[in-house]
């Protein structure tokens, strides 16, 4: 069946790209059981050397990926740009940290015998990514499972699979042997039969907490090894002596980068009393300043959601705010003008007096739309920010770096940004507490998850 890749700048067709059938599945599968044996006992160095190759021609290609990501699922050129480039990097990092994975000996000081601790990849991988980050959630897979000596079949979202079709080209290109990491196209029925399949060792999966559910309970079914990536409702703190010059441009960078679409932005905002009517005023003229456009075009700050759905979810959680009291300060509808009359376009959103129990401070939107809340203490911010079933990502700002330290504490969440967000560096590990995932990606924990340990009790001949 071929597969319409609809844009969702104006909702013309801008590729066709067909769904992978079951016979393509098992065949992919079957490959790449069959690479396993001789890609796991390829010397390290070579594997490393293949994906360095690789990494190369994704910087070369940094352009043209970004346009692929950027007309398909409508992310904003400079940020598609900066994700390929990002993705480059990553493979670099992988192919290297992995010559350092080692094993154990533990010092039992036994007579005659000596037990060692090594480590063997877990086999073939399913790599299941969504549409926000096409190509850089599969690379935090695929990254650690190639150098690990694992072999990969993945599948990307459907409304965005090219960037990861091309890269597996790359890699083909760069040497890698045939069946070490393929790509099958398709929606959920493709992302199910992977996961069922029996060829399939290991399922590592970013997406919804929903999808997740039904894909770890099925991998479970048969045993499989998982990790899971899922979403986020991420809580801000603004706490008192906060330097609101600091605060505001990582604010709105993390609110609406992306259009909202990413699992680790922003979603509320606990600002103390003290500062609540500056930093309102303030982080709503910032978004007032925000660029919308189509998302190709390079002076685009927000461009389109990927698909309508994302649109109508936002409406309704502004449309669910708006009953619960609370007060739209920007935005608020879906973008009006010639531009986007045919996309999927919503405009940055800004809610205040937002309550707990609204759909924005509850769920995950993952559209433009934030909510506001005044609070009277860092304790109450605390408490309100792990009042969620999620537990991906926090970020504090206050004028005392203690108070700040003590709250990332208190916090939740698998990672917690304090006073300024950078960016989440490869050697840190990520994913989320609670209902937001299972499991480590990134940094030497992400590459553990690619390999079972092995305890070998070895009796030595008496000298
Ligand atoms: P989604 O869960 O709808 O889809 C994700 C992937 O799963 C897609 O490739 C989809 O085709 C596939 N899929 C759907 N049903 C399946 C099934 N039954 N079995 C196997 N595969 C199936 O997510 P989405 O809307 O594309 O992406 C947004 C979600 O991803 C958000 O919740 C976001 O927070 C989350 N996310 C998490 C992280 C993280 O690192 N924690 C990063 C990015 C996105």
């Amino acid at each position: 069946v071929d597969r319409k890749i609809v844009s969702p700048n104006d909702g013309s067709i801008v590729r066709v790209v067909p769904d992978a059938s079951s016979t393509d599945i098992k065949e992919a599968t079957r490959s790449a059981r069959a690479a396993f044996p001789t890609w796991s006992a390829m010397p390290a160095n070579d594997r490393a050397a293949v994906m360095h190759t690789a990494a190369a021609q994704v910087r070369a290609e940094t352009d043209s990926l970004a346009m692929l990501m950027s007309s398909e699922m409508g992310k904003p050129i400079k940020q598609a740009r900066s994700e390929a480039a990002n993705v480059a990097d990553l493979i670099d990092f992988f192919a290297e940290e992995g010559l350092r994975i080692a094993g154990e000996i533990p010092k039992l000081d036994l007579k005659n015998e000596l037990p060692l601790v090594v480590k063997e990849p877990v086999g073939v991988v399913a790599a299941i990514s969504p549409f926000n980050y096409p190509i850089a959630l599969l690379t935090w897979k695929l990254g650690p499972a190639l150098i690990t000596g694992c072999t990969v079949v993945a599948k990307p979202d459907e409304h965005a699979p090219s960037a990861a079709m091309r890269l597996a080209e790359i890699f083909s290109s760069a040497h890698l042997p045939d069946g070490v990491f393929q790509v099958v196209t398709g929606a959920a029925e493709v992302g199910a039969a992977l996961v069922e399949s029996p060829d399939v060792d290991k399922v590592a999966f970013t997406g919804s907490v929903p999808v997740g559910r039904i894909v770890a309970a099925s991998a479970m079914a048969s045993n499989k090894r998982v990790t899971l990536e899922l979403g986020g409702q991420c809580p801000a703190i603004i706490g008192r002596g906060a330097d609101l010059d600091a605060v505001l441009p990582p604010l709105v960078t993390h609110t609406f980068n992306n259009s909202g679409q990413y699992c680790y932005r922003i979603n509320r905002i606990y600002v103390d009393q003290s500062l609540s009517d500056e930093f309102t005023s303030r982080f709503v003229e910032a978004v007032s300043r925000l660029r919308m456009g189509v998302s190709t075009e390079s002076g685009t700050d927000i461009g389109p959601l990927c698909h309508e759905d994302i649109v109508l979810r936002s409406l309704s959680h502004v449309a669910d705010a708006r009953e619960r009291g609370g007060r739209v300060l920007i935005g608020g509808d879906r973008a009006t003008g010639e531009h986007f009359e045919a996309g999927w376009f919503m405009q940055p959103t800004v809610i205040d007096r937002a309550t707990q129990d609204m759909l924005v401070m509850q769920e995950e939107t993952f559209g433009p739309v934030v909510g506001i809340t005044e609070v009277s203490s860092m304790q109450e911010s605390i408490e309100l920010a792990n009042d969620s079933i999620y537990g991906l990502a926090a970020y504090v700002f206050t004028g005392d770096t203690g108070e700040g330290l003590q709250a990332a504490l208190r916090l939740a969440a698998g990672s917690v940004w304090v006073n300024g967000v950078k960016k989440s560096y490869p050697q840190c590990p990520f994913g989320g507490y609670k209902a937001s995932g299972l499991g480590r990606e990134k940094s030497h924990y992400g590459l553990d998850e690619y390999l079972e340990l092995k305890s070998i009790y070895l009796q030595l001949p008496k000298l």
